[in-house]
Parts: structure tokens; sequence; C-alpha cells
């Protein structure tokens, strides 16, 4: 836990979200600035501040994050289309320094990203 962190908050519930899917490992809630029509994130609530900073002791973690967005994504009807983002560092767009998998949805997608 970060105090400074945006993050680590909504994790505790001190800033409330209204959670897709929480356990005691993640929690899932829906992007305040939607890029596509489903955009949503998982976040661990362990403090990890980015791809970069991801620990052997991690590797479970990131399995269940990313099993959690899959779920979820079927649950928002785009479970067979959609794309996971994590960026790692300013310059990748990185925002929020808590490990957070974007997942976007419910549009035609661009390759390269910008
Ligand atoms: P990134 O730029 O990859 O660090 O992504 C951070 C994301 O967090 C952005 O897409 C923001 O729109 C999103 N975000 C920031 N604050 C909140 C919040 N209070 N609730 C939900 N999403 C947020
Ligand atoms: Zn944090």
């Amino acid at each position: 836990m970060d105090d400074s962190c945006l993050f680590c908050k909504i994790a505790t519930g001190a800033i409330p979200v209204a959670p897709l899917y929480e356990d005691e490992d993640v929690l899932a809630f829906s992007d305040i600035a939607p890029q596509a029509p489903v955009h949503f994130l998982v976040i661990p609530k362990k403090h990890i501040i980015g791809p970069a900073a991801i620990g052997q002791e991690d590797e479970q973690l990131l399995g269940k994050m990313l099993r959690t967005a899959a779920t979820i994504a079927q649950e928002q009807g785009i479970g067979d289309q959609y794309r996971v983002v994590a960026n790692n560092g300013a310059k990748a767009g990185q925002t929020v320094f808590h490990l957070h998998l974007h997942i976007l949805g419910g549009r035609a997608m661009q390759w390269p990203p910008g």
C-alpha cells in the first residue's frame, strides 16, 4: 500500500468505485475516461508500480488478472474481441504508477497502437 497511490486508494476502498469484480487479490472497475465502448481496468490490490516491477512471486497474480479480464469481457459481451494493454513508463502512456490492465472492446482496433 502506497499512501500517495490513486489505485491503492481505490483498492482499499478509500476512494470508492463500482466494482465489476473484486476478491482478496484483484479489483476490476470501469475506466473513468473510456477509450472504447467497453473499457475497464483490472488491478492487483498489491502495489506493483508497473509491468517492469512484476516479480516471480507475482506470476500467479498476473494469471489471475488475465483470467479475471477474460471473465468480465465475456460478461460485457466482448469476450471474443478485445484488447489488453499494460503501459510501462510515462513515455509508453502510463499515468497511474500502480499496475493495471486496460481491457478495451466494442469497436474495431487499429494496429500498431499510437
Ligand atoms: P495509464 O495511462 O495506462 O496509467 O492508465 C490509467 C487509467 O486510469 C486511465 O485510462 C484513466 O482514465 C484511468 N483512471 C484514472 N483515475 C481513475 C478513476 N478514479 N477511476 C477509474 N479510472 C481512472
Ligand atoms: Zn498503488
